[in-house]
């Protein structure tokens, strides 16, 4: 089986380290070969031998509308025809960005860029500036990109692979990083008070879905907010992944809980490669042309980046898209809940919205720690088990799993029949 993604997975072993452009799609801690995907419909995915499968990986998260939503290829047809890249302003920009404006609690002004790498650097730069401070917190297995200094006890890709501390940052750039343990508010006050006076910033992610997804616990969020407030440190929410996902506007429109910055990207790109960050106009106003940070790109803003992520957002606008994917999500994890109780497998499911993680541990998973002290073997077992009955999950225990609003009933209950055979083969 797969027989012809394995043969061009190893001419792509070749040309391109690992074979991939991006380290968690290399399968590596599942074991096996990566699936090459010729084509997507919906809630679908195809690989280059035709075979079918229900996708709950999405892009890695942009894919809230399922693969090739009609509008989004109509706008993205007519948008090609005027041309691709110009690197000049465009009319699409404004409106993209004023509707992240209306959407976002924080965001006063915002600017686009190409990835959520970019965003998180680019916001981090701009709170150093701002504050004339150098250091940050951020949070162990939070992943915000892969900048130098962001790459300390990092989630995702560097998690699944055993290097969240990657080799090549130089020791002086990660010394500025300070890196504390998630919902432990406690350790945050402390070195708050410690070192308050020389922190920059507190970047994390307000629902992290890079160790897997965890809840913040009551009080974390607004205890770190007041932090920030009594410090004069910026607050920046990485909502790359929960921004649009956890509900229209964020993960801040749920808790209340307001940023200085917020970076975004996955979905306001409709699944073409985007980043954004924004916040407070005082904050943004310090960037170039107008300040003194810098921050570039040639394809910044790009015509059909721009164009999907707004099509994108237009269609997620329209009434009960949240309420739809809140119901499908709740059913899906619920029932695949009770399945694995039912299978005798100790299991710890973690939802926010339409992201879900099943962790194969019987502890409850509140912080990086808890999430290392799953079974990853067995969560090997489930993936392949899973792929097999046609279901196409993250190969990492350490990733968030996606649900669009093209994932129908029939797909929910087709992939409940796939984990109760599963969870009795694991
Ligand atoms: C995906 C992600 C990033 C990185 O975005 P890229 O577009 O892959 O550079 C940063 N932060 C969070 C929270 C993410 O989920």
């Amino acid at each position: 089986m797969y027989e012809k993604s394995k043969q061009l997975f190893k001419e792509a072993r070749k040309y391109i380290p690992g074979g991939v452009n991006s380290p968690v799609r290399a399968f590596q801690s599942v074991g096996g070969n990566p699936l090459f995907i010729a084509r997507a419909q919906g809630s679908k995915i195809y690989d280059v031998e035709g075979n079918a499968f229900i996708d709950y990986v999405g892009s890695w998260g942009p894919m809230i509308l399922g693969h090739r939503h009609p509008q989004v290829i109509e706008a993205l047809k007519r948008a090609l025809e005027r041309g691709t890249s110009f690197g000049a302003p465009t009319e699409a920009e404004t409106e993209l960005a004023r509707m992240i404006v209306k959407a976002v609690p924080s965001i006063e002004m915002v600017r686009m860029v190409n990835s959520g790498t970019e965003a998180a650097m680019g916001a981090i730069r701009l709170a150093r500036a701002y504050t004339e401070r150098d250091k940050i917190i951020k949070f162990s297995g939070c992943y915000h990109g892969h900048a130098d200094h962001l790459l300390v006890k990092a989630g995702s890709g560097a998690t699944t692979l055993g290097i969240p501390d990657s080799k090549g940052v130089p020791d002086d750039v990660a010394r500025n990083t300070i890196a504390l343990p998630f919902n432990n508010l406690e350790t945050v006050k402390e070195t708050v008070k410690a070192e308050g006076r020389t922190i920059a910033a507190i970047i994390l992610e307000p629902v992290p879905g890079n160790m897997g997804v965890v809840i913040p616990k009551g009080g974390f969020l607004a205890g770190i907010r007041k932090l920030c407030d009594e410090n004069d440190i910026v607050l920046i929410f990485d909502e790359v992944m929960s921004g649009f996902r956890v509900s229209w506007g964020g993960a801040q429109s749920l808790s209340g809980i307001i940023p200085d910055l917020t970076c975004l990207g996955k979905i306001i790109g409709g699944g073409l490669p985007v980043g954004a960050f924004g916040g407070k106009k005082e904050i943004m106003e310090k960037l170039a042309p107008i300040g003194p940070v810098y921050q570039a790109g040639t394809l910044s803003g790009n015509p059909l980046a721009v164009t999907a992520g707004l099509e994108t957002l237009k269609l997620l606008s329209k009434p009960g898209t949240y309420e739809k994917l809140e119901k499908r999500s709740a059913y899906l994890m619920n029932e695949g809940g009770k399945l694995a109780e039912q299978a005798g497998i100790p299991v710890c499911c973690n939802r926010a919205g339409s992201m879900f993680s099943t962790f194969f541990t019987p502890n409850l998973v509140e912080d990086y720690d808890a999430a290392q002290k799953s079974d990853t073997i067995k969560f090997g077992r489930y993936f392949h088990a899973m792929l097999k009955h046609g279901i196409y999950l993250a190969p990492s225990q350490f990733e968030a799993g996606f649900i669009s609003l093209a994932h129908s009933q029939e797909d929910i209950d087709k992939t409940l029949d796939a984990m109760a055979k599963t969870f009795r083969e694991i």
